[in-house]
């Protein structure tokens, strides 16, 4: 008999996958029976990846695979969340069973790393998409938000920005870069690493957090919208890595860090009387969080700094510093 849906879902889906102590009903059945711990809220994050607008033909099946947990993930790390369990909706054009052993080992291998769950989902036939659904847990009222910012709040980012920007423009050869550094970048294209446990140090000290899919700018234009204030960022404190300043001049670099889309580092804010615990906290953390600014009372309003000076990423910039979204946008 030839090799079917069910064949399909027992074979990558089901067998040698991590069980959690906490799944009565997993994979199988109609639907999956949980257990949330006592005391903890469920947090729940969903997101797709459409072949053609996510990830184009040369992407490695294994990069999905690992992709489309990690960006769930940092869903659930942005909000302070542990993570537990995964269901996928798998759209696939064909039963192609090498594809199928690379995709599942990638969203295998975060599920061992994290303690993850896949608990159950859906498969069907037709364009190529995978759709994730993620739960993790809080403690009952620690939920990290993203309108919790308040005024003189000292704003972070992790990590480095416009990494996997810069990967992109390059595979679209907008431009040029050395072998080792487009690796380097490539990787975290391919295989970014989401900030679960920073997000649960977090829950601590930050008043708001947000994790930055569509860009610095856009993503921390939603926590000022949310939070109804306003943020100044110094844009030479902004983490750029080696492989994105040796590669473009030094503005551009800055606007591959504000503008384009798929870093996965966390954005957040620390309140003045939390910031000296924060530091010290964070100083050996392997998310290394640089301050980039802080919020103001300006409604709405993202100033970019040099110096004090204001600073502008383009000519368009002069007549409009409100927070304006230029990360990626569907429908626009
Ligand atoms: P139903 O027809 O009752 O909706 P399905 O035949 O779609 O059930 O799925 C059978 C079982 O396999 C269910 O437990 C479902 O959650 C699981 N499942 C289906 N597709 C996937 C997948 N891609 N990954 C993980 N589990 C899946
Ligand atoms: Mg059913």
């Amino acid at each position: 008999m030839a090799f079917g849906e069910f064949d399909l879902i027992a074979t990558y889906f089901s067998q040698r996958w991590p069980h959690r102590a906490d799944v009565e009903i997993g994979v199988g059945d109609d639907g999956a029976v949980l257990n949330v711990p006592a005391d903890n809220q469920l947090v729940v994050v969903t997101d797709t990846m459409v072949a053609g607008v996510h990830f184009d033909q040369q992407t490695p099946a294994r990069a999905i695979g690992h992709k489309i947990a990690a960006v769930n993930l940092s869903d659930l790390a942005a909000m302070g969340a542990e993570p537990a369990w995964l269901s996928l909706a798998i759209t696939l054009p064909s039963i192609d069973q090498e594809w199928l052993t690379s995709f599942s080992h990638g969203l295998r291998e975060i599920c061992e790393y994290y303690d993850c769950q896949l608990v159950g989902g859906d498969t069907t036939q037709g364009p190529l998409s995978v759709t994730l659904t993620a739960h993790g847990f809080v403690p009952t009222g620690q939920a990290l938000r993203r309108d919790g910012a308040k005024p003189g709040d000292w704003i972070y980012v992790s990590g480095t920005l416009g990494d996997a920007g810069l990967a992109l423009a390059c595979q679209q050869q907008r431009c040029k870069l050395s072998d080792s550094h487009y690796r380097r970048v490539l990787e975290r294209l391919y295989f970014p690493s989401p900030r679960v446990a920073l997000g649960h140090h977090l829950r601590e000290v930050a008043s708001s957090a947000i994790d930055i899919s569509d860009g610095l700018r856009a993503d921390l234009g939603h926590i000022i919208q949310a939070s109804n204030v306003g943020a100044r960022l110094d844009v030479d404190e902004i983490p750029l890595s080696l492989a994105l300043t040796e590669s473009v001049d030094a503005d551009e670099a800055i606007h591959y860090a504000l503008s384009s889309g798929d870093d996965y580092e966390l954005c957040f804010t620390v309140p003045e009387s939390r910031r000296g615990v924060f530091d010290t906290l964070m100083a050996r953390h392997p998310a290394k969080p640089t301050c980039i600014g802080r919020i103001t009372s300006e409604s709405g309003k993202l100033r970019l700094e040099r110096d004090g000076e204001a600073w502008y990423s383009s000519a368009r910039d002069a007549d409009d510093d409100s927070a304006r979204v230029e990360g990626y946008e569907h429908f626009r």
